[in-house]
This record gives C-alpha cells, structure tokens and sequence, in this order.
C-alpha cells in the first residue's frame, strides 16, 4: 500500500508536494482525493495527484493531516483530463485541478444544507396506512374515528382531543407530507410551540435531513415523447449509435443546417446511450442564452437531467454535482465546465454549435472544451458528437482528413425550405439619398409587409450603444478611453460615454476638450440608435431591444422571449444575443444592418466568423409554416463570406477559405500558440517581449513559423499594453516545450506579465 502522496495545493506553484501518508488514512486516500496539509507555517487545502512508496525527500516529509469526504473528489479520468490540460495548454497543474472542479464542490464548508424537517410518526401520513395501523402503532389512537368502529363514543382519539392548533399541524402534514420546520409553520400558520408539544407528546418527529437545493423547483416541464425522424436525421443518428457501438467510439461532425432537427438527434442518441446504461454530457454555447434548448432536455428526460448553469447559487450547484457523482442524475448538460460533470461511464459527449468561441476559456488554462471533449471521448471510449450548422475549419478539416466522420442534414425539418436572403448595396442606396442609411428601402418595406400581416420580425446588429464614436466636427478630436485604445461609445439613455472594453464611464463632454467648440457628429449606429429610429419608422409596432445593456436582471432575456412568442412584441432588436438557438415560427423576416462591421478586423478568422455569424442569424427566420426573407445590409455585398452566407454554400466557403489558409500556413494547416505580454510601462512591456523572444528563438524547432514581437491589435486595454509573439506550427509541442524552458528560465519584470494561448481564437 503507497506510503506517499503527491500532492497539488491550492495555490498556484505549478509542482507537486510529496506527503507521507499517516498509517491511519491509508485505506481512504486515493488518486483525486481532496486532503488537508501541512505547508510552511499553515494548513492548506490540497489534491493527491499520484501515489507512490518512495520519495527522494523521504526522510523530511510532513504526513497529511486529514482527507475530506469519502470518495475521491477527482474521478480517475478526469484527472488524467486535468494532467492532458495543463501539458498541451501549457498552464500550471493546479489551474487545471482547479478547473475540473467547481469552486462550489472545492471549497471550504462546502456541503450539501442539513434542515430540521418534521414528520408524522409512521403510520399516519398515508391514508392507507390510516385504515390499517399496527397494533403497536402511537397514531393508531390519532387515527380519525370512523363511527363504525367506534360505536360507543368512548374512545375519543388522541387526535379529536389534541387542541385546536395541534390538529392544525397533524393536518397540515397529513395532507403534504415532511417538511421543514419554517415551510410547517408557514403552511399551517401556527408558531414553532404546538410543533414542540406534539415531538414531546411522541406523535411527530423533528430530524435533521439533507435538503436538496433545486434549481428548478416549481418549474413543471411537459414530457415529451421522441418525433419520428427524417430520413437525414435517421441516418445521422444512426451514424452515431453505429459510433457508440463500436469497441473504440470516435468524433462524429453532424453538419445541419438551421432548422434541421439536430436537437431531436442529440436527444435520441442520448436515449440511446441511457439504454446501454451509459450516461452523457451535452455542452452549450452559453447556457442563459439557450433556455429553450435546456428545457427540450429536461422535458424528454426528467430529473435525470442535472443543468449546471452559470446563475446557479453555490449551493445548487455544489448539489447538482453531487447529484451527477452519485448517479441521480445521468445526464449533465451546461456551458464549458460541465464537460468535467462526474458523469460515471459516458456513452456519449455532445457538443452543440461547436464553433462557438465562447468553448475557449479566456484564463488559464485557456482550453477549448470541444477540443478537450474530444479527448475525454478518447480517454473513456465513448463517442463525441460535433454539431454545428457552421462547423469550424479545424473541424471541416479533421473530416477531410479522416479523423472524424461526418453526418450531414441538409434539409429543414417537415421540408420547410431555407430562408431567401437578399444582400443590398448600401453604398448605392447612399448614392440614392446622398447620405449614409441606416434603413434600405428594401428592409423598410419588408418590415411593413411584416408588420400588416401580423408577422414578426428580428433585426440584428451587432453594436450595442448609441452610436460608436463622438467626435468633434471642426478639429476632428474623437473621445477615446483614458485606458484602451478604443474610442468610446455614446450611450443616449444613460447620456454617458462608455468604453466596451474596461467599462469606464464618463460624461459627455459640452465642448471639444481640444478646441472648445460645441459642434459633436456622432458616427456608427448601435441598437440603442436603431431602437430610436425605428420607433419613428413604426410608431405602432412593440419593440424589444436585447443587448447586455437591456438585459441586466437575471430573468429579463426569459421575460422577453417569452413576450416575442406569445405575440407581444412585434420586433426584437439585438446584438448576438440573439443570433443562436431561438425558434419563434411566426417570424418571416430578419433583418441584418451592417453585415461587415465583423468583416473589416485584423483577424484570418474574420470571413468565417461573419460567414457563421449571417448564417446563424438568417437560420432565425421561416422556422413554421410561413417561408421566411433575409435582407443583409452590406457595404462590401461581393465579400466571399457574404455571398457564400447568400447562397447557403457552406462547402464553397470553406473550400476557398482552406485555400488561403494554406498559403499562408493558419490554422487548420498549423497550430496557432500566442504570446501576450501585458503591463502598465510600454517600453517595459516591449523590452520584455523582446527578450524573450530572443531566448525563444535560439531554441525554437525550424519548423516553427514566428516573427519578432509586434503591439496587439487592441495595442492597449485596461491601462494595459499589450504586445504578442505569434508562433505555428504542424505540432503544438515543438513551441510549447521551448515555451515552458523560457518561462522557466528567464524572470520578468516585476510589471509584465506573459499569458500563453495554445490554439487561441481571438489575436
Ligand atoms: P436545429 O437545432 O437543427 O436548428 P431543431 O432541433 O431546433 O433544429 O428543430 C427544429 C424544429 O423542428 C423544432 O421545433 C423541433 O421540435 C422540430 N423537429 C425536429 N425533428 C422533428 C421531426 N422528426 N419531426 C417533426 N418535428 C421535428
Ligand atoms: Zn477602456
């Protein structure tokens, strides 16, 4: 039996501590356990990552003071996850333990919430119960008498003389069973005394229980049963059940387009899965925006379904996982982290919208979860469903290669054909009026046709705001945040100047602060403009604005979703927001202003953004019987991604975007690692760069693409600045290995500090 545990403590040193194991405890601690340790002068919480009965300190080891909880915390496998994370993205091993965990389950005090419930001694909670108590039993006295039974009237039960406030209670728990003690009195309206005298009394028992605490309590669900299925969505779920069945399960890429039913296949692969006896994951972009996608979950499968959601309490949530580790539930569905839900022999992974960006995580360590997702099927033989309507490169090019297998739905669901988009030229549409439009006549007319017939409409522009810049009309002076180099945004409800980057809020100034003159032009439209010229284009249609200005209480995006279906609001505004997952059949026309705003970035991933971005949008339109219109306002309307978005040619895009990818050796065709180095000073952060640099390129494999370091495209934010190393290469190891030897080698100015985004999505 191992003597010594290697230990991982919660702060961030990136090694582990070897430990002896005290005699006492060598039974309970395993791999994954969660113990208490000895470090310097305090105690500190930790994991144990490895075991082994010998260390090259052996003779001045601590023991490990204590292990928390029965089972190890960390499950085997993700572990070995943890340990893959913090190799291939280069980040310290306790920021991945860290990250397979959630703070709710880690930390200190965390456990699941005991109350006093109070409950009716045995017997006389269940009416069948009442009519056949045991001889023995203390209610049978309290049983209500039936006069049959008790001719005489001599034996008046305990019950009939309890006082009036005591009945209270016994009724109260008669008819709804064990509760706790405040929900008791609540219900029946008396105090805590009659509660008191009845325990004495030996009728009714207060116990401490474990209270569950569900996230979604007072929410019934409809359960629905399985639709039959389409031709391509039978297929497509065949593909995957073949893919579970084999010995060793791999990455399925189901490629369907909006509309096309990808949900009922994930939904019925998954019933699949639970009838092998296997569990599964499904992962979602961002869970607050895909409350319709959830609840089709949870109303196919039940309490089963454990939805670890970011608005959870800690107490939930800390709940919910253990709900998972023990089996309750076997189906965990969230946003990236629940990826590493406990789920006990996983049958299947799924992985919804899989381009998304929001899979990456913006900290160490900066993994993409579909990525990852990828490799726990890999760890656990179980199968790995990608699905997309806009599959990423990296993934389009994995089915080329062979590595993943591809299902394709093409067709909507019920035939419903895709929606007809139209690109207009704004610049001839400026022509036409000599000034810049916000509305083409052709959108404006739609939204009137729209709005006669009783139909919806979702307009979408993606900048929220006023509008984007205020600048001075005679000397040109733009406001710009004092900390990021961005100008900042004129909000016109909240009359302020607010940056989008730090937050940084300032007023609006009465003059130039350069040469005192009054005059001000705002340029760049955002939806708070929109929202205003629309209310003079329609004065009579109910809009709806949703943008992360709008949407600051937790329940306001479910408010309003629920408005736009039930009729309420004719039209919905937003920013992305509103751009994924929502399935509302009366609406006929969606509406994009300044399609290329996402065009014109320093950015290789720009074309396939705004390509996924229209795609995703248009995919809102003509979900019923009615066909559905896309109008796409666009200054450049010839840009490849516009017109492959048009004619719904998603091989033909990413045909031509491959090709100039691979001359210029981006990903898919390399792995991208990025370098940030960030700090208050600028010649401080650039001389850091720089000497780095200079370390990492004497070491670097030939085959590594870099050049010296350059200012980020946003060359400062948060008072920051920022300058990156930008490496690829056919092999991540050849730049993260040589990575790790310079970071341990060489030390920073105490003022900069250096981030490493292996496969970053964003420069
Ligand atoms: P996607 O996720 O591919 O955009 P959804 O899964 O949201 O598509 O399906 C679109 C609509 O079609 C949903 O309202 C869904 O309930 C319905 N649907 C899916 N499959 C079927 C089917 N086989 N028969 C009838 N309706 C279906
Ligand atoms: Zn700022």
């Amino acid at each position: 039996m191992a003597t010594i545990a290697k230990v991982v403590v919660e702060i961030s040193l990136d090694r582990e501590f070897d430990y002896r194991i005290p005699a006492h405890l060598r039974d309970s601690i395993k791999v994954g356990s969660q113990v208490n340790v000895p470090f310097q002068s305090r105690e500190l919480r930790g994991f144990v990552v490895g075991l082994s009965n010998f260390s090259a300190f052996a003779d001045k080891l601590k023991e490990i003071a204590g292990v928390v909880g029965e089972k190890p915390l960390i499950p085997d496998e993700i572990m070995k996850l943890a340990y893959w994370i913090a190799d291939y993205y280069c980040a310290p091993i306790e920021n991945a333990v860290r990250t397979v965990l959630p703070s709710a389950v880690r930390k200190r005090g965390a456990s699941h919430k005991k109350q006093l419930v109070v409950k009716l001694v045995d017997g006389a909670s269940s009416s069948v119960q009442e009519k056949q108590p045991a001889l023995t039993d203390p209610l049978l006295a309290m049983d209500e008498p039936t006069p049959s039974a008790q001719p005489n009237g001599a034996g008046c039960s305990v019950y009939e003389k309890l006082p009036p406030k005591q009945k209270l209670v016994v009724e109260t728990l008669r008819q709804h069973g064990t509760m706790t003690v405040s929900e008791l009195k609540e219900r029946s309206g008396c105090s805590e005394s009659p509660i008191k005298t009845l325990e004495k009394q030996g009728l009714v028992k207060i116990e401490e229980a474990t209270i569950l605490r569900d996230p979604h309590a007072g929410m019934e669900l409809l359960r629905t049963k399985p639709f039959e299925l389409m031709v391509e969505q039978k297929s497509a779920l065949d593909t995957i059940c073949a893919s579970m069945d084999k010995e060793k399960p791999g990455t399925v890429l189901l490629h369907g387009v909006t509309g096309s039913g990808k949900t009922e296949v994930y939904l019925q692969a998954i019933q699949y899965a639970l009838d092998r006896g296997q569990g599964a994951i499904v992962l979602v972009p961002e869970i607050s925006l895909t409350p319709q996608t959830v609840d089709r979950f949870r109303s196919r499968f039940g309490d089963c379904v454990a939805v670890l959601h970011s608005s959870l309490s800690d107490g939930e949530r800390h709940d919910e996982w253990h709900r998972i580790r023990n089996g309750e539930a076997r189906i965990a569905i969230g946003a990236r982290s629940a990826l590493f839900s406990p789920i006990e022999n996983p049958g299947l992974i799924v992985v919804d919208e899989e381009h998304e960006p929001t899979y990456k995580q913006d900290e160490a360590p900066r993994y993409n979860a579909r990525d990852v997702a990828v490799m726990r099927g890999h760890l656990q033989n179980c199968c790995v469903v990608l699905g997309s309507a806009t599959p990423a490169l990296e993934s389009f090019a994995n089915v080329k290669s062979g590595r993943y297998e591809l299902a394709e739905m093409l067709m909507r669901v019920d035939d419903r054909s895709m929606p007809l988009m139209r690109v207009v030229d704004m610049c001839i549409e400026k022509e036409k009026d000599g000034r810049p439009q916000i509305f083409s006549r052709e959108l404006v007319e739609g939204i009137y046709d729209r709005l006669n017939l009783n139909e919806q409409v979702i307009l979408f522009l993606n900048r929220r705001g006023f509008s984007s810049s205020l600048q001075c009309e005679k000397c040109g002076y733009v406001a710009e945040c004092a900390e990021c180099s961005v100008s900042m945004t004129y909000h016109k409800g909240a009359h302020k100047l607010l940056c989008h980057i730090c937050g940084a809020e300032e007023q609006v100034p009465a003059r130039c602060p350069d040469c005192k003159d009054p005059e001000f032009k705002y340029a760049g439209v955002g939806t708070e403009k929109i929202e205003e010229v629309l209310g003079k284009l329609c004065p009579n249609a109910r809009v709806a604005r949703m943008d992360s200005d709008t949407m600051r209480k937790k329940d306001s995006y479910r408010t309003v979703l629920d408005k736009f279906k039930t009729g309420k609001i004719d039209i919905l505004l937003g920013t992305q927001m509103i751009a994924k997952g929502l399935d509302f059949p009366n609406v006929t026309l969606v509406g994009v202003l300044n399609a290329d705003m996402s065009l014109h970035v320093p950015d290789f991933r720009a074309g396939e953004r705004t390509f996924q971005l229209l795609t995703q949008v248009a995919g809102r339109a003509g979900r019923g019987e009615k066909a559905g219109e896309v109008i796409v306002q666009a200054y450049t309307p010839h840009h490849p991604a516009i017109q492959a978005a048009r004619s719904l040619d998603y091989d033909g895009f990413c045909s031509q975007d491959l090709e100039f990818r691979r001359e210029l050796n981006y990903p898919p065709f390399s792995h991208l690692v990025l370098l940030t180095f960030k700090g208050g000073d600028e010649p401080e952060v650039m001389g850091a760069a720089d000497r780095f640099y200079e370390h990492l390129e004497a070491i670097l494999p030939a085959s590594v693409t870099h050049c010296p370091p350059m200012p980020a495209p946003l060359a400062r934010a948060k008072g920051l600045w920022r300058y990156q190393i930008m490496l690829r290469c056919e092999h991540t190891v050849k730049m993260t290995r040589p990575i790790r030897h310079v970071v341990q080698s060489i030390r920073l100015p105490k003022g900069v500090a250096c981030t490493v985004d292996v496969d970053a999505l964003s420069l």
